[in-house]
């Protein structure tokens, strides 16, 4: 193994390994990752049987990153062979003249299949 590196990451969380994958898959980057315990320890944020992700958000820019973000998860679902995480529907409660008012007007894609 090589002792020369073009970025070394500090931990092997998600993000810390998406940044260590894409810096390698699509720069063509030498990089090295460093985790303080074994490869999927359930000690980070990053463990856990769920999550929320969602394309609701007040500025259209996030909207914008967690498009791309689920496009990334399914690219790299394709390069695994195997389902990373199971979508399933999400409820979303509030008053009629709340936040949730603008939900389809912030949601784009997937999330704007919403009736009403
Ligand atoms: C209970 C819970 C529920 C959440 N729910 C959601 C949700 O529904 N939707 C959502 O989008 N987000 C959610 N989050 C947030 C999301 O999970 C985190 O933002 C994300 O996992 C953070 O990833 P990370 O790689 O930054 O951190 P981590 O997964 O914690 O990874 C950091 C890694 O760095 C390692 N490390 C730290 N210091 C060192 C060191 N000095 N040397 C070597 N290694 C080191 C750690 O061991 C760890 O493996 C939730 C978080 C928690 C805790």
């Amino acid at each position: 193994m090589s002792d020369k590196f073009d970025a070394i990451v500090i931990g092997a969380g998600a993000m810390g390994s998406a940044a260590a994958y894409h810096l390698s898959q699509r720069l063509g980057r030498s990089v090295l990752i460093l985790e303080q315990h074994e490869v999927g320890h359930a000690l980070g944020s990053s463990h856990g049987p769920s999550r929320i992700f969602r394309m609701t958000y007040a500025h259209p820019a996030y909207v914008q990153l967690a498009q791309e973000a689920l496009g990334a998860w399914e690219d790299l679902e394709r390069a695994c062979g195997e389902m990373l995480f199971l979508r399933t529907g999400d409820l979303f409660f509030g008053p009629e003249d709340g936040p949730l008012a603008n939900y389809k007007m912030l949601s784009r894609g997937p999330a704007a299949r919403l009736p009403g």
